[in-house]
């Protein structure tokens, strides 16, 4: 039985209850983040609490605990779930108060954490890469806030899965964002893009983690804006997440990518990035 975190107490995920009126369930007021873990140990744990406070920063949320707390809970939910390989979410809400769009004075926030398992890609997304669609991004302009207000990204990637992709590309006024609930890489002429981390997409944790593994490489890496054109006729797309991790996208709009197959920049990042993840 899975073993949660509801404000202050673990306990068994049926037990463990929230009021109608918490403001993350009314206006979906609050943040969120997703760590993963490999064999009960944190990827990247700083850097995710760094992102949470940023979030909590932007929407004006006090973050209850302080990062050495957060640590101390992300250990405690592991052990609870009996290690191995997990995605950690944790989320803050602004709290319960009468329903009002202003904010409540006063007001608790709520915290809630669930360990849930994190299998692998499959061995055919690794060897074959995935399909995806492009899209316009309709999202607004904060994508940069890990916010649990999600109706955008949900309906983004229903909308890929309908199309039997996995994940959308995104594009605003042109220019390539990135998928619903990943980044996307780009390689062009042997180098590896991505775009500006800006406030039109989710500064990814993993994204940061595979361009430095390509820089340290030794691999060609540039940050600036991606045309949708450069996109459609790039050598190799790849999405990254701390879900997914790394795949290889070799079909867009039912168009092969490169030689529709997962090329040599993704296999030397997808090699450097599981032996980053074991060490
Ligand atoms: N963009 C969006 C919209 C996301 O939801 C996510 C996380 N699922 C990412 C990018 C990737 O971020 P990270 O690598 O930190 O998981």
């Amino acid at each position: 039985m899975s073993i949660v975190y509801l404000n202050g107490a673990f306990l068994p995920a049926e037990e463990a209850k929230v009021s109608v009126l918490d403001r993350g369930f009314i206006f979906g007021d609050g943040v969120y983040e997703v760590v993963p873990c490999y064999q009960g140990k944190p990827l990247r744990l700083k850097e995710h609490l760094v992102r949470l406070q940023r979030s909590c920063d932007a929407i004006q949320l006090t973050n209850p605990y302080d990062a050495e707390k957060w640590t101390g809970l992300v250990e405690e939910i592991i052990a609870n779930n009996g290690g191995g390989n997990l995605a950690i979410y944790f989320q803050i809400t602004r709290g319960v108060a009468k329903r009002d769009h202003a904010f409540p004075q006063d007001t608790t926030p709520t915290v809630f954490m669930m360990a849930n398992p994190l299998p692998p890609p499959s061995q055919t997304q690794i060897d074959d890469g995935v399909a995806c669609i492009s899209m316009t991004d309709n999202r607004w302009l904060r994508c940069d806030i890990k916010s649990i207000s999600l109706l955008g990204n949900v309906l983004l990637r229903q909308a890929a899965m309908n199309a039997g992709g996995l994940e959308v590309a995104l594009f605003r006024d042109g220019f390539l964002t990135e998928g619903s609930a990943s980044n996307i890489l780009v390689v062009i002429n042997g180098k590896l893009l991505a775009p500006p981390k800006d406030n039109l997409m989710l500064h990814g944790i993993t994204m940061e983690l595979v361009l430095e593994l390509a820089a340290k490489q030794g691999l060609p890496v540039e940050v600036r804006k991606i045309s949708e054109a450069e996109v459609k006729s790039a050598e190799e797309l790849m999405l990254t997440s701390s879900g997914k991790e790394l795949v290889a996208i070799t079909q867009l709009d039912g168009k092969a990518i490169g030689a529709g197959k997962p090329g040599p920049v993704f296999r030397t990042l997808y090699k450097l990035y599981q032996d980053y993840k074991t060490r």
